[in-house]
């Protein structure tokens, strides 16, 4: 079978998909890009007063921070936890258990506000992604039903092929949301040591501040634009693979034109004479997405059309109208 000619239906629509998807994640990014900014300000408004409190100019003693911390200090830390418990109950048991409050030095006690910022920032994550990969997921679940002939607005946003698509784990059995806590707990693991590490170094508030921020912001729009490029190419191609189901057998990996990676390009010449089940695709192995910033797709493969267009009128009625995509197929490509 010759290679579907991009031009195809199927791959107009899937391209102007991918083009949707690409500008909705520039624009979360962008979002995101702000909230990192601003809890770093916040971060560096917490440096300072820290060393208000405890520092001798502009710089803190590193022996004065193994002190027992204030009552007034202990119990502003404990308001943060309620309060992020009285937000966020379903992360509340991420939170430090209480107990260990009490025993905190003054050291411990900044490195502890620094985790439970980044919980914050991660419960904000979580909000932000999981909207964003509902729309995407309808929308790809819709492109699918559309190609089958069903109207392009099937799906709506609480359809079961999008909750059951979102948050589902799969490489490592790991979900987006775990990946999120995942990428916060490292971070807070980082910024816990450089914190020690520049007081005891006698950095001043400035440039622990500044190394602080540059981090904060840093590691989290990387990790944010992964997280999202990877899981957007994971649920689009998991929604569509569900619908497809219903009515194939088989299909056959796309390379993205512009980011074809040799591992992609090695499985696309494979299954394009030699297609996998569509109930044997898994994502990661022989599906998409394959690696991290992968923007590969998938199309159902068909060896005779004219038999699928019998066994679709068989399975739907006859009065069943040739579904658009097979209409591409027979005509020229998908
Ligand atoms: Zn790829």
């Amino acid at each position: 079978m010759p290679s579907s000619p991009a031009s195809g239906y199927w791959s107009r629509r899937q391209r102007a998909l991918l083009e949707q998807l690409e500008r909705d994640e520039a624009r979360l990014n962008a979002r995101l890009a702000e909230v990192y900014e601003r809890e770093a300000a916040r971060l560096e408004r917490d440096i300072a007063a820290y060393y208000a409190e405890y520092g001798e100019g502009a710089v803190i003693e590193y022996r004065t921070l193994l002190q027992s911390l204030s009552d007034a200090d202990r119990r502003l830390l404990m308001e943060r936890m309620d309060d992020f418990a009285a937000k966020h109950p379903q992360w509340a048991h991420l939170l430090p258990v209480r107990e260990t409050v009490y025993m905190l030095d003054r050291l411990e006690a900044m490195q502890t506000a620094i985790r439970i910022q980044q919980l914050e920032v991660g419960a904000i994550e979580q909000q932000e992604l999981d909207a964003h990969f509902r729309e995407q997921a309808r929308r790809a679940a819709n492109l699918a039903v559309e190609a089958l002939g069903f109207g392009s607005d099937f799906y709506a946003i609480n359809a079961p092929v999008v909750s059951d698509t979102v948050g589902a784990a799969w490489a490592k059995g790991e979900s987006y949301s775990e990946r999120i806590w995942a990428n916060r707990e490292k971070l807070a693991a980082y910024l816990n040591d450089d914190f020690a590490k520049a007081v005891a170094r006698g950095d001043g508030f400035k440039r622990i501040a500044a190394d602080l921020c540059e981090r904060f912001v840093g590691v989290s729009v990387r990790d944010a634009r992964r997280l999202a490029f990877t899981e957007g190419t994971f649920l689009l191609n998991e929604a569509q693979r569900k619908v497809f189901a219903a009515d194939f057998d088989e299909c056959r990996i796309v390379c993205a034109d512009s980011r074809a990676c040799p591992v992609c390009k090695a499985l696309e010449d494979k299954q394009e004479s030699d297609p996998i089940r569509l109930d044997e695709a898994v994502p990661g192995v022989n599906f998409p997405p394959l690696h991290p910033w992968c923007r590969c797709s998938h199309v159902p493969a068909v060896a005779d059309w004219d038999e699928w267009i019998d066994g679709y009128v068989a399975r739907h009625g006859g009065d069943a109208v040739t579904p658009p995509i097979a209409k591409a197929a027979k005509g020229g490509g998908l």
